[in-house]
């Protein structure tokens, strides 16, 4: 069993609170490594070390900066395999997803990295006649950055990466579930002359380290990736001290499937949808409104479909999913569908717990006869669960795939161009996917809508978040 230290000012140190957190493999029940169970103190030193680290840190040029990410990506890529064996080990992801999220975060510390030279101030017209208007961006200066346990390597890029090239520094909190492929991470990158301070890793929970971090005055920026309550309550810690956040959280996507549709592609995106790492995806399609005269076909084909997916050990190749994160999760999707069935849906397909000897397995399930009021539609599940609902009217659909608290992602199936320009306008999410799976790319914008967040990542719009503005009047 590995044993983690957190990661302070360029050093592994002790936690103050000397408590631990025991990882366990999800899908044998190993106990894998043990983490700090960090505290306070232990928020306040990392804290203290990011905010005495950062003027001299955003003192240096972005292509200077730039050179770590690129340093980072390479020391990942020289590691790939055994952090994605880290990676599945700890969080029961299949060896192959967990390798393509490894490879995509080296990816994505190169990609900030070349955005040193590219970001920009502005020159704006002035109306006095002798005078230059300048918007220079500057660094926010100390971000908190906290990560959920469902991608958890590839969210901490998503953080680090865009603090560091704009001349923030940052303190990063990996979910308790998931710490070891950030700690991993943390060892590699101990062995650059990163200047102390800059980067800085600390466990714990959310409610004792997690609050401290975001309540202390020294924090400029909360980022997390989380669900909505966590979401929540980082918003009212953070009232105090008026501290930016950024919260990319909940969702519920609906994927539309109109008659023209090419079925056969439809429910190919949507039963990756839903199997991909166990359902526990935020941007994935969590319910389906297909078009009547098509809707018994795509439910027989999606039946046939979800019976034939093979969940296991994540390490077999064969494997599509493996267990859920843990018993808690795999029990909450399980009350969900007992109460979706008391509420009147009929199961198709699954609908239990999976009879597995090991992990917290639930059955690929498909649930017809339901209402749009019931909460198996309006709620976030997070498991292999998809109601399917039929309508008749374009505006049908439209509107009750609105009909949502949350608003991060859609996707419609259409083979008309016009349907497809039509939803883009009407949908109301902060991103449409078009005959395609959801999963977004790294250039572009992960922003949610309604409850599903504030602020964004990637892109040149993620890269805005760590930046603030100054505007400087020069009469002359
Ligand atoms: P969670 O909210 O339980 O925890 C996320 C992180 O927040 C953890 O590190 C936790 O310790 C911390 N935390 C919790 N309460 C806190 C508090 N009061 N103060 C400070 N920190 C706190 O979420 P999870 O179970 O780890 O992840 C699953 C959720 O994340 C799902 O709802 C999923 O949709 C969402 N998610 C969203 C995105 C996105 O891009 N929008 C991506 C991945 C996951």
């Amino acid at each position: 069993m590995k044993t983690y230290q957190q990661f302070i000012n360029g050093s592994f140190v002790e936690s103050h609170s000397k408590e631990w957190m025991e990882v366990e493999n999800p899908y044998t029940g190993e106990i894998l490594s043990r983490a700090p169970k960090g505290d306070a103190d232990d928020a306040y030193a990392a804290l203290e070390a990011a905010k005495k680290a950062q003027a001299a840190w955003a003192a240096t040029t972005a292509s200077y900066r730039a050179g770590y990410l690129k340093k980072m990506a390479d020391l990942i890529r020289s590691h790939r395999t055994e952090l994605a064996k880290t990676l599945a080990s700890e969080q029961a992801k299949i060896i192959g997803l967990a390798q393509v999220e490894i490879d995509f975060t080296a990816d994505y510390f190169d990609y900030y990295a070349g955005w040193a030279r590219i970001y920009e101030g502005e020159i704006i017209n002035s109306d006095r006649p002798n005078e230059n208007i300048f918007l220079f961006r500057k660094p926010i200066g100390v971000v908190v950055g906290i990560c959920p346990w469902n991608f958890p390597f590839f969210v901490m890029a998503r953080k680090v990466a865009p603090a560091l090239l704009t001349g923030c520094t940052i303190v990063l909190k990996p979910s308790s579930n998931t710490p070891n492929t950030t700690f991993e991470f943390a060892q590699l990158v101990a062995r650059l002359d990163l200047p102390k301070g800059v980067l800085n890793f600390v466990s714990g929970s959310g409610k004792t380290l997690g609050n401290a971090l975001v309540k202390s005055p020294i924090t400029d920026m909360v980022t997390l990736t989380g669900s909505v309550e966590a979401g929540q309550e980082i918003i009212r810690t953070s009232a105090e001290n008026v501290t930016k956040v950024s919260l990319e959280l909940g969702g519920k996507a609906p994927a539309i499937v109109f008659a023209d549709a090419d079925i056969d592609l439809a429910v190919k995106g949507v039963l990756d949808s839903r199997v991909i790492f166990s359902g526990q995806v935020c941007n994935c399609a969590e319910r389906a409104y297909v078009h009547a005269s098509i809707y018994e076909k795509f439910v027989e084909k999606l039946a046939a479909a979800m019976k034939s997916v093979k969940y296991g050990d994540p390490f077999d190749p064969q494997t599509i999913y493996s267990s859920q994160i843990d018993q808690a999760q795999q029990t909450k999707i399980d009350e969900m569908v007992i109460r979706a069935k008391a509420a009147g849906a009929t199961v198709v397909t699954g609908g239990k717990k999976a009879d597995t000897k090991t992990g917290y397995f639930y059955e690929p399930t498909l649930l017809t006869t339901c209402r749009q009021d019931m909460e198996i539609v309006q709620k976030e599940v997070f498991g292999p669960v998809l109601p399917v609902l039929p309508f008749t009217e374009y505006d049908e659909a439209i509107a009750l795939a609105n009909d949502c608290e949350y608003g991060l992602t859609s996707s419609v199936f259409t083979t008309n161009i016009n349907t497809v320009m039509q939803s883009i306008k009407d949908l109301s999410f902060g991103e449409t996917y078009v005959n395609r799976e959801h999963f977004e790319g790294m250039q572009g914008f992960h922003a949610g809508w309604r409850k599903s967040g504030i602020g964004g990542a990637d892109g040149k719009h993620g890269l805005m978040e760590y930046l603030q503005t100054q505007v400087a009047y020069v009469q002359f």
